[in-house]
């Protein structure tokens, strides 16, 4: 097999043709600033209007509660540093989880350094948050509840909707980052008492550099960045018109497929995991077996150095994971695998696996048996794997 096997969906995605063709004319034909006068712009105005109906259709969100950014980043800083902000003669004390994306916890610490408490919830050995935890943390001067949709190193769904009506119950806004849910499980914001949702294009077969951020109407947060009045004065900059058409038609490619996809993702998820659990010994599943996001396969291979693991795997042309790609590079393990009670020494044998909607069987296969010749390679390496093999007989 010479071909490569990108499995490292949950880091970026290869931009669907469609996508791309329907980006294209907003390039070299349609160049029009949406925001003048002239018919000719108009055409760039429409495509932006169509794009935003698309993108809050397939949310059950309106039109005017959609606002188009340049990525989950951004829509995560605006929505915590806006909301701190807005909120601040009400309190500052605002609720998250151990396991978010760094552009969630990076964002708290920086609240936290300009005055604001932050209270990081635990969460269980599958990477849930505990409700009941969750009820204890609120206090009166509580305005944010930043929860992610889904983990993106471990696939664990969280309780969407009954942290929206607790969060509701007690008056207190509810934020999500649904960066790797967004397209690939069904959300409607209505029914899951949503406040506040972040989205990003290039998780989903779209372009890089794009995203939304869905604000409830009467939410009264400001503008993250200054200048003209784009985005109903909330986020200015010149329109990224092709971008924006490429995200809502990634949504609507996303959307049509979504029940399909779900369904061959998952069979191949399970199909894998099971493969692993049985063939290689002391392996272990990370993340929640059933609220696990269709796509997402992480394990733990004890005696094994994540990144030894990736190289050699990249050897065969296989595209993984160890943690989240922004931390690779870097020594730490992973906060989430750290948060779910895993011991430092077996965090750092993490492998993370990202299908995507076309991922074949065979692909499976040739990795499946591939993870297993190496972590058999790697730990006849090791003494202590032998040490280890002797005690547990
Ligand atoms: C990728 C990701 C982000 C960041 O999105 P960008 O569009 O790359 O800025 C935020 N949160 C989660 C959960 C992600 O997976």
């Amino acid at each position: 097999m010479n071909n490569m096997i990108y499995l490292d969906n949950a880091a970026t995605t290869k931009i669907d043709h469609e996508v791309y063709e329907a980006m294209k004319p907003y390039f070299e034909e349609q160049y029009g600033n949406p925001s003048s006068i002239y018919s000719f712009a108009g055409k760039s105005k429409k495509a932006l209007d169509e794009a935003r109906e698309t993108v809050a259709s397939f949310l059950g969100a309106k039109p005017a509660e959609i606002y188009f950014t340049g990525g989950g980043s951004e829509s995560d800083n605006w929505a915590l540093k806006a909301t701190a902000e807005a909120y601040r003669d009400k309190g500052n004390h605002i609720i998250t989880s151990k396991i978010e994306h760094h552009a969630v916890l990076h964002t708290c610490e920086y609240l936290e350094r300009h005055g604001f408490e932050v209270t990081y919830l635990n969460v269980d050995e599958y990477g849930m948050i505990k409700l009941d935890e969750l009820e204890k943390a609120i206090r009166p001067d509580t305005i944010l509840i930043s929860i992610m949709f889904a983990n993106n190193e471990i696939g664990t769904i969280e309780p969407v909707k009954e942290i929206g009506s607790i969060a509701r119950e007690h008056g207190v806004l509810f934020h999500t980052d649904a960066v790797q849910a967004y397209g690939h499980i069904p959300i409607n914001v209505e029914e899951l008492c949503i406040d506040m949702l972040s989205a990003s294009g290039h998780k989903i077969n779209g372009p890089k550099g794009t995203g939304i951020l869905y604000v409830r109407d009467g939410i009264k947060i400001g503008a993250f960045i200054h200048g003209g009045a784009q985005e109903r004065g909330r986020r200015a900059g010149t329109y990224n018109t092709p971008g924006i058409v490429g995200f809502a038609k990634a949504t609507e490619l996303a959307a049509a497929n979504m029940g399909q996809r779900m369904e061959k993702e998952t069979v191949l998820r399970n199909y894998l995991i099971s493969r692993v659990l049985k063939e290689v010994p002391y392996a272990r599943l990370n993340g929640h077996t059933e609220k696990r996001l269709p796509n997402n396969v992480n394990f733990c291979f004890r005696f094994i150095e994540g990144e030894s693991l990736l190289i050699l795997l990249d050897q065969k042309g296989i595209c993984a994971s160890s943690g989240s790609a922004c931390t690779s590079g870097s020594l730490d393990p992973s906060h989430v695998l750290l948060a779910i009670g895993l011991p430092h020494e077996i965090a750092h044998g993490s492998l993370r696996l990202t299908l995507s909607g076309e991922t074949a069987k065979e692909e499976i296969d040739f990795v499946a048996d591939s993870i297993k010749e190496i972590v058999g390679r790697l730990r006849s390496m090791s003494p202590l794997y032998e040490d280890f093999v002797k005690k547990d007989k």
